[in-house]
């Protein structure tokens, strides 16, 4: 997509990006898929609102569903494993020097490791 993003944080970035832009792909898919039923089956026929208020809905909720479960991955916390500090970061964050201890912490998905 973007050749000049920069790619030194590693794959979880793009993973990122691409989730992202998929669930919105999908919702607008399911968004048109169901004004299109709800305008061709509609008149006259309750068919058509059957299947096309679904989707329509389907196609706003998926979305921000999807993007919330994005947004919760990408916190994390945990305490040094250090000096026992907490600590509030991201996954996207590879490692960090502890505020307290300064020494250096590993991100690993969601655990914080110490760092070599
Ligand atoms: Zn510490």
């Amino acid at each position: 997509m973007d050749a000049d993003r920069p790619v030194a944080k590693s794959g979880r970035t793009f993973d990122s990006a691409y989730s992202f832009s998929f669930s919105i792909v999908i919702g607008l898919v399911l968004f048109i898929a169901g004004l299109v039923i709800s305008l061709t089956l509609g008149q006259g026929a309750t068919v058509g609102l059957i299947f096309g208020i679904p989707l329509l809905i389907a196609g706003l909720v998926l979305p921000v569903f999807m993007m919330r479960d994005l947004f919760h991955h990408n916190e994390v916390n945990g305490a040094c494993p250090f000096c026992g500090a907490p600590i509030k970061t991201s996954d996207a964050t590879i490692r960090l020097n502890c505020p307290s201890c300064k020494r250096l912490i590993e991100v690993r998905e969601t655990t914080l490791q110490p760092g070599e």
